[in-house]
């Protein structure tokens, strides 16, 4: 950053010359921030973005109101022309729109589309909070986060991962997470951050923050605000954001760093009248409450639909035909012919009719596989599988430790496989998990879990095996 630079910010916040010292002398003491390597054009974020947000808009509750819309597009704007010069990219096409949900949330997408839900602004406790999460969101934006991951992952057409990253913000999180597997799924890849990128978003926002007249404290404040606003279990927010690491404390410390209006915007009359406003509109519903009436409104019938529990009758037995599946150009599988599969889910699930629904919103299945792609920061197998495992338990508390792993090839690597039990949800009756794993060469965690009831389960592990060994990477 030159001085030139600085001197022209400075004059557009409406800094006191008497601070100029002050302000090189701390600037200089910033933590530096460099966006991530990247393969992809700006013009490629640009087109990524509009396009899954083009999905979104289709699929989630979007707002039309003009007061909801106007405010954050205000403070958007406000933030927008705070950032430093050197992360601007005069293509990106920002845009900021509420969603009619009840969680505190927010996402962005490459290239600028804003969505903000109406949870976060209902929740917040001043306008700097809102702007907090904002902030964030857009230096994830500004430093082209999501193609920087793309750049380390497999290669994909952009159009796929559209897709992929409109199916896991749609999938939202549910309970049950071998049987949703939207927290490990494919879809979440792209949108789970790594902790590294968390800190850059964190530090770049605070920096963004205090240019645009807010306070950055107010975004560790927003961070405690989520974890206690949200309800039982971590909230999406901070599953797609994971904390680096202390970051309430060097949040706190930048701040200190930048200079902080003297009057920063908190409670606004703005804000008071735009949360005035919500409280004459019906309550949001919930994400899971939209899920499931989608769901519904989807179910053709054939037993076994989302939106009905799985059936706990007779299952027909897996097909000794298979049927192969290429899923994007990330990898192909092949499963019983009469197992179908579930597009509905945002991790792929396969299973025969019957096998799955869904039980208090969470989708379950009884029979069949799930394969999902999760992100892993340990490059030892054994660990990231346990961490797996650690992660299924949270919402499957009575699924077992694994006693021990035998050696698996999956897809020609290395890889683990073992044997897990669980009550199921759908049955209350035992049910084993087979689970195989193996790394992709980005070091993220490739996993199958196969699903069978214990008294079923010999029919099913050498079929396990077997779509185990079928799956073919495309690199
Ligand atoms: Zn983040």
């Amino acid at each position: 950053m030159d001085v030139r630079q600085m001197f022209r910010k400075r004059v557009k916040s409406s800094l006191v010359a008497a601070s100029l010292a002050a302000f090189v002398v701390t600037t200089a003491a910033q933590t530096p921030i460099g966006a991530p390597k990247n393969k992809y054009s700006p013009a490629d974020d640009v087109k990524l973005g509009l396009e899954a947000a083009q999905q979104v808009e289709q699929e989630l509750p979007v707002m039309r109101d003009p007061q909801v819309n106007g405010y954050l597009s205000a403070i958007g704007r406000r933030l927008v022309e705070s950032i430093p010069p050197e992360f601007q990219h005069p293509e990106f096409r920002y845009s900021f729109t509420g969603v009619n949900l009840r969680e505190i949330n927010a996402f962005a997408l490459p290239g600028g589309p804003m969505f903000i839900y109406r949870g976060m602004i209902e929740k917040a406790h001043n306008e700097g909070e809102v702007a907090g999460v904002m902030a964030h969101e857009l230096s994830h934006v500004a430093l082209r986060h999501g193609t920087a991951q793309q750049t380390k992952a497999t290669p994909y057409a952009i159009g796929q991962i559209a897709g992929q990253i409109a199916g896991a913000i749609i999938g939202g999180r549910t309970g049950n997470i071998i049987a949703q597997g939207s927290q490990f799924g494919i879809g979440t890849y792209f949108m789970k951050f790594s902790r590294e990128y968390e800190k850059q978003a964190d530090l770049l926002g605070c920096r963004i923050m205090a240019a645009a007249g807010y306070d950055p404290r107010d975004m560790a404040n927003v961070f405690k605000t989520i974890q206690q606003e949200s309800g039982p279990g971590a909230p999406q927010w901070m599953s797609d954001h994971p904390d680096p690491g202390n970051r309430y404390a060097y949040i706190n410390q930048e701040a200190q760093l930048l200079r902080v209006p003297p009057n920063p915007r908190r409670v606004t009359p703005e804000f008071q009248s735009v949360q005035g406003h919500l409280r004459t509109l019906t309550p949001a519903p919930s994400s899971e409450e939209v899920a499931r009436n989608r769901n519904a409104g989807r179910n053709t019938g054939g037993g076994g639909a989302p939106g009905t529990p799985p059936s706990t009758g007779n299952i027909p037995r897996p097909d000794s035909r298979f049927t192969t599946y290429t899923e994007g150009n990330l990898f192909r599988v092949s499963v019983p012919s009469n197992w179908r599969e579930l597009a509905d889910t945002n991790a792929v699930t396969f299973a025969p009719d019957g096998a799955y629904g869904s039980i208090n919103g969470s989708s379950v299945f009884t029979h069949g596989v799930e394969v999902g792609v999760s992100r892993n920061e340990t490059h030892d197998l054994q660990t990231a599988t346990n961490e797996l495992i650690q992660a299924l338990r949270q919402s499957n508390p009575r699924l077992s430790s694994p006693g021990g792993y035998d050696r698996a090839s999956i897809g020609g690597r290395p890889g683990l496989h073992t044997v897990l039990s669980n009550i199921s949800d759908a049955t209350g009756g035992q049910e084993v998990i087979d689970v195989y794993t193996t790394q992709l060469s980005d070091g993220s965690l490739f996993y199958m879990l196969g699903v069978a009831p214990r008294d079923e389960y010999s029919a099913y592990s050498g079929v396990f095996r077997r779509v185990a060994g079928s799956i073919q990477f495309a690199k």
